[in-house]
């Protein structure tokens, strides 16, 4: 909440003048002093979640307070965010160069290369399996994924905040969990087959939220490269994408190439999944209840206006 000063002016009656008074000094006196009222300033992107709404019937409800400044902290790379990116690219290198030298020993290029191509399809039905979970269920409280959850509310409020946020920082979360489950696999599994599916669906996992920061770019910022890849569908596209932060928001959940969209959305695959965990542990998605002031996106606030 921002300080609005309150200007005022005091003014101050003089009854007895001294023999020597002007009709200039017989002006009211006027002094201005400057009322302010303040409120605390919440912290960006600070969630407060409702507690009437945690009951079967009631989705949790994350209020989101504001949105973050261009140059949040919370947008910025930290060193242990690059450390994690670092491990993540490392262990999808590992894996990639281990289908590639069983490939070139053994002489067989297409399984591979076919299994890469499988890992790559996969990979955009595990995207929007993941992204569908963490937009309708959970809150910051959540172990493990509340920091995802509360990043994902977030950015349905403020879509724009993901092209300010930094690399290593937009794809830390998914990096750290790439080095936890697949570093493993690197070292236990020498087949290139499996390592092309693992290297492909892997590499696509962690970079998803790069292609999802891409599709809330415009194209003009974007690399030529990355609009040609967009174009012919081998990256979630930006009018795609777009679908999903528009009303009913429970669509389009995938974001890495997007193919899996048409088919979830067409067969209300979600909205069985929804019915069935509804009916077995009787928690609504929030996309039941949307949409609502949490989810409509917001443009950036312009600031307060000040009266002086
Ligand atoms: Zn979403
Ligand atoms: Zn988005």
């Amino acid at each position: 909440m921002s300080v609005i000063p309150q200007h005022k002016y005091l003014i101050r009656y003089q009854t007895q003048f001294p023999a020597t008074t002007t009709p200039h000094d017989l002006f009211i006196h006027r002094r201005r002093v400057i009322c302010s009222a303040t409120t605390p300033r919440p912290i960006p992107n600070q969630l407060t979640t409702d507690p009437t709404t945690h009951n079967s019937n009631n989705p949790p409800r994350l209020t989101i307070s504001c949105p973050p400044l261009p140059n949040d902290p919370t947008l910025q790379s930290t060193w242990s965010h690059r450390a994690w990116v670092a491990g993540g690219c490392t262990t999808v290198l590992i894996s990639l160069a281990k289908a590639a030298v069983g490939a070139a020993n053994s002489h067989i290029w297409l399984q591979p290369i076919l299994a890469g191509y499988v890992g790559y399809i996969l990979a955009d039905l595990g995207s929007g399996v993941y992204h569908w979970g963490i937009d309708n269920y959970g809150d910051a409280s959540t172990p493990v994924f509340g920091t995802q959850i509360e990043a994902f509310q977030g950015h349905h409020k403020w879509p724009w905040t993901i092209t300010k946020r930094e690399f290593a920082n937009n794809l830390h979360a998914l990096a750290r969990a790439i080095t936890f489950f697949v570093l493993p696999l690197d070292l236990a599994v020498n087949d290139p087959v499996l390592h092309g599916f693992i290297c492909m669906c892997s590499g696509c996992i962690m970079f998803s939220q790069q292609f999802h920061a891409w599709a809330h770019s415009t194209k003009s910022k974007l690399p030529p490269l990355v609009v040609a890849l967009q174009d012919m569908g081998l990256l979630v596209s930006r009018s795609q994408h777009g679908a999903h932060h528009r009303p009913p928001y429970n669509n389009n959940y995938c974001i890495v190439s997007g193919v899996w969209n048409e088919f979830l959305d067409n067969n209300n695959v979600f909205e069985a999944l929804e019915m069935a965990l509804y009916f077995k542990l009787g928690v609504r998605p929030r996309s039941w209840s949307e949409p609502n002031s949490d989810w409509i996106e917001e443009v950036e606030a312009s600031p307060p206006v000040s009266v002086q």
